[in-house]
C-alpha cells in the first residue's frame, strides 16, 4: 500500500484538513496515476456538507475532476503506459453487465456506479477517495485519455463540468442556430457556454451576477441577461429552444420554463438541496419538456475531450493550493467563481 497525502473532512460541518489515505499498487487491468490537478465541483460542497439526503460517508476525500500522469500499470493493461496524460471523472467502476453499462451509459448503471469518492468499490466495503490527493488507482476501462496539447490544469474541469454539459446537448440534439439559454455562470455554466457556442447555437447567459456580463460575452455567449431584473423574464418569454439549468441553489424552475418556446426543453443539471414546486401549466400550455441529466458515460466523455481539443476548448480556471480550498468553497457558494477552481495537487506534498 502507498501512503498518500490527501485532504478530507470528518463530518458535515468541519473544514477540509490534511489526511493520509492508502492507495494500492495496480492490480491486473489497473493504472496507478500520479495526480497533478483536481477541479473543485459544487457537488464536492454538497457532499462534504451532507446536503444530498444524508448519503455522505466520512472521512470524505472529495474530487472527481482528476488529471494526472500514469505512474505504473498492472498486468494486461494495453490502453495506457507510464507517462501518459490521463483523466478520471465522477465514477471509477460500474457493474459492466446491465443494459446501461452495455450501452456505455455507466453513470446510470442499474446496480449503481462506483462514485470516485463518497462511495464503495464493487466489493461493497472498500471506501473510494477522490482527487484531493496525490495518486489514485483505477481500472483502465474507467480512465480517459487527454488529447495531446491540451493544457492539463485547464482540462481537469472537463471531467465533470465538461461532460455534464456536453452530454445533454448531444442527447437532446442541440444544433447550429438553436437558441440556448445557460442559467448560472459557474463551473458547469461556463463550459455549457463554450460547448453550445462550438455546436453553433445562439447562446444567452442568464445570471444573478451583473458583474459577469463581460466574461459571459468573452466566453462566447451572444447575449447576457440579469435574472434579478424582473423585466428579463417578460422580455425573454418563449424565446429558447433549450434551457440548461446549472444552478446549485434552489430557485423557481417555473420562471425559467416560461422562457422556452413551444416544444422547448429545459434540462436540470444543478442538484439543489431543497425541492421546488412545479406548476403543471407552464409545461402543459406549450408542450414544453423538463428533463435532467447526470454526467456522461466513458465513451461520451472521451468524445467530449476530443471535441474540446478540436475546438480549442478548455476551462477558465483559478489555480489554487490545497490550503485555499475551504475559502474556495465559500466563494463558490457566493457565486464568486471565475470559472472553476483547480487544485494544484503537488501542493498536497507540502501539507504532510
Ligand atoms: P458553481 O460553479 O458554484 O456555479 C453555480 C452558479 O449558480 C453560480 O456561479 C451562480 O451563477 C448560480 N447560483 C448560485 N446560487 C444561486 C441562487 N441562489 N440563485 C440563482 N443562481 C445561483 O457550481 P457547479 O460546480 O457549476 O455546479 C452547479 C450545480 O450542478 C451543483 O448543484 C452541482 O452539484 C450540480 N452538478 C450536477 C452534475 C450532473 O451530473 N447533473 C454534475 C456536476 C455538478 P450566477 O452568478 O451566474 O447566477
Ligand atoms: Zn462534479
Ligand atoms: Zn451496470
Amino acid at each position: 500500500m502507498l501512503d498518500t497525502p490527501a485532504y478530507a473532512t470528518s463530518d458535515a460541518s468541519s473544514p477540509l484538513a490534511p489526511f493520509t489515505i492508502e492507495r494500492r499498487e495496480p492490480r491486473a487491468g489497473e493504472v496507478l496515476i500520479d495526480i497533478l490537478y483536481c477541479g473543485v465541483c459544487h457537488s464536492d460542497i454538497h457532499q462534504v456538507r451532507n446536503e444530498w439526503g444524508g448519503n455522505s460517508l466520512y472521512p470524505m476525500v472529495p474530487g472527481h475532476e482528476i488529471i494526472g500522469r500514469v505512474a505504473r500499470v498492472g498486468d494486461g493493461v494495453t490502453a495506457f503506459k507510464p507517462g501518459d496524460a490521463v483523466g478520471v471523472g465522477c465514477f471509477v467502476d460500474s457493474c459492466r453487465s446491465c443494459a446501461q453499462c452495455e450501452a456505455g451509459e455507466e453513470q446510470y448503471c442499474e446496480k449503481g456506479m462506483t462514485a470516485t469518492y463518497n462511495g464503495v468499490e464493487r466489493d461493497g466495503t472498500t471506501p473510494t477517495f477522490g482527487g484531493y490527493s496525490t495518486r489514485i488507482t483505477v481500472d483502465q476501462a474507467y480512465v480517459l485519455r487527454i488529447p495531446d496539447g491540451m493544457p492539463l490544469d485547464r482540462a481537469a474541469p472537463l471531467l465533470c463540468a465538461g461532460i455534464t454539459t456536453y452530454s445533454p446537448m448531444k442527447h437532446y440534439g442541440v444544433q447550429a442556430g438553436d437558441k440556448v439559454a445557460v442559467v448560472g455562470l459557474g463551473g458547469l455554466g461556463h463550459m455549457a457556454v463554450k460547448i453550445a457556442r462550438a455546436l453553433g447555437a445562439e447562446v444567452t447567459v442568464l445570471s444573478t451576477s451583473a458583474s459577469k456580463r463581460e466574461d459571459a460575452l468573452a466566453l462566447g455567449a451572444h447575449k447576457f441577461a440579469v435574472t434579478r431584473e424582473p423585466d428579463t423574464f417578460k422580455q425573454l418569454a418563449g424565446s429558447f429552444d433549450f434551457v440548461i439549468d446549472a444552478v446549485s441553489a434552489a430557485h423557481d424552475y417555473n420562471a425559467y420554463l416560461s422562457l422556452l418556446k413551444t416544444d422547448g426543453t429545459m434540462v436540470l443539471l444543478g442538484i439543489p438541496d431543497q425541492p421546488v414546486p412545479l406548476a403543471a401549466g407552464v409545461l402543459v400550455m406549450q408542450r414544453r419538456k423538463l428533463g435532467g441529466s447526470l454526467i456522461g458515460g466513458i465513451r461520451e466523455t472521451q468524445e467530449m475531450l476530443d471535441f474540446c481539443a478540436e475546438h480549442d476548448i478548455a476551462s477558465d480556471i483559478e489555480l489554487i493550493d490545497i490550503g485555499q480550498v475551504n475559502d474556495a468553497y465559500e466563494r463558490m457558494i457566493k457565486g464568486d467563481v471565475r470559472y472553476r477552481f483547480v487544485i494544484d495537487c503537488m501542493s498536497l506534498e507540502r501539507t504532510q
